[in-house]
């Protein structure tokens, strides 16, 4: 059964969408833990980081790059956070947090924005990557 962000990928689920290239696609987190709160995912569906061919892997650890580089110029931090988890979701994700203390990077945490604002955040992050 093709995973939640297959779906995404697909357009048969809705996400807000930030930026795109072939084979890599970043979204906002619908349950962030800080503002900014970002998925970068290849779109072949995959779950486990490790198991990316070499190329894959490479590939998408630069898309999450030029993603994280927009996502500081919009969501002031001293550095963006990178992490693997992908318990919840058999489909490689790298989430990308804007960090300005280590506890921002708290899975517990969750943020309540308002979808309208998630949309504004996702165009403005998209439009500062180059
Ligand atoms: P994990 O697999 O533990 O890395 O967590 C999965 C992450 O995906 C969580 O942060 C969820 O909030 C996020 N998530 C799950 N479904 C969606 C969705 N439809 N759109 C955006 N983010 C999602």
């Amino acid at each position: 059964m093709a995973t939640i962000f297959s779906k995404i990928v697909a357009g048969e689920i809705p996400c807000h969408r930030v930026f795109e290239t072939e084979h890599c696609l970043a979204f906002l987190d619908i349950n962030p833990i800080a503002r900014g709160h970002v998925l970068c995912i290849p779109k072949q569906e995959v779950d486990y980081i490790f198991d990316l061919d070499d190329e894959s892997l490479c590939e998408l650890q630069l898309f999450a790059k030029r993603v994280a580089r927009g996502l500081k110029k919009v969501c002031p931090c001293i550095k963006v956070a990178q992490a693997v988890i992908g318990v919840d979701v058999p489909h490689v994700h790298i989430h990308l947090v804007p960090l300005n203390k280590p506890s921002d990077l708290n899975f517990s945490n969750h943020l309540e924005i308002s979808s309208e604002e998630l949309s504004e955040l996702a165009r403005q992050i998209g439009a500062a990557i180059d």
